[in-house]
């Protein structure tokens, strides 16, 4: 297959810098799923690619296979951008945050998860006036977890199977991912009754309008703290936002 390019949509998830002059980036791309790809000249010089290697924005990319694992990127240009989220503090915290789970949540050459058109979704949602950037991290984070089949079980205790009421909190014991009731000694993240009841709800199609209740932010950082703890033991590290901040400025 050596030779043959593909043209497709792609999403910027990681960026470093190999050898003097080139680039390594993982794009999530719309028909292969996520991969690695060599980036030649891409800090000698900003003819190639234009400046297009930049996070948190649509890009049409030209890749071909390379040597082994590491494909080619040959050509890039920003097709989409979102204005509001690279002009916010917190939007773009949001979606450096977000972004950064999709490499570990999304698997090499997988045409179909529907995970491009998710993390799509929410750079369009993230740019949106009327949306709370926090809340629909939240969201997002149950999604893609979902997809993945990774997703807590937040609708009954792990250990007895009781189900809380609809309005109940629950105690969230993010090493097990699930629920833990008082009587089976609870645990130690608070899910507020409706914000738990959902991200249950967030974890399936109608993920984003779940990013559009009303709660207070006090109840949002519980949950989010909560499912980071979770998603980070699956994932077996801590999670910072480092890879796709810019750090190296002016590059090329
Ligand atoms: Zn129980």
């Amino acid at each position: 297959v050596r030779g043959r390019s593909e043209i497709c949509e792609a999403v910027l998830l990681r960026s470093v810098d190999y050898g003097d002059s080139d680039r390594i980036v993982t794009l999530l791309t719309s028909r292969f799923g996520k991969g690695a790809f060599l980036a030649r000249g891409a800090r000698r010089s900003r003819k190639r690619f234009g400046g297009a290697l930049e996070p948190l924005c649509v890009l049409q990319v030209e890749i071909g296979s390379g040597q082994g694992t590491l494909g080619t990127l040959r050509q890039a240009t920003v097709t989409r951008t979102f204005p509001r989220v690279l002009g916010e503090l917190a939007r773009m915290a949001a979606g450096f945050s977000s972004l950064e789970l999709v490499p570990e949540l999304s698997s090499e050459h997988d045409e179909d998860t529907g995970v491009f058109s998710t993390v799509l979704a929410f750079l369009s949602a993230l740019d949106l006036r009327d949306i709370e950037p926090a809340k629909l991290a939240l969201c997002f984070e149950m999604r893609l977890l979902s997809l993945q089949g990774l997703g807590p079980r937040l609708h009954e205790c792990g250990s007895c199977g009781k189900r809380p009421g609809p309005a109940q909190a629950g105690q969230f014991d993010p090493t097990h991912g699930y629920l833990v009731c008082r009587e089976c000694g609870g645990a130690p993240y608070l899910l507020a009754g409706e914000l738990r009841e959902a991200l249950v709800r967030a974890s399936g199609h109608g993920w984003l309008e779940c990013a559009r209740g009303s709660w207070s932010a006090l109840e949002v950082d519980q949950a989010s703290a909560a499912l980071r703890a979770f998603t980070e033991h699956r994932i077996g590290r801590e999670l910072r936002a480092r890879s796709l901040a810019p750090s190296h400025g002016g590059a090329g």
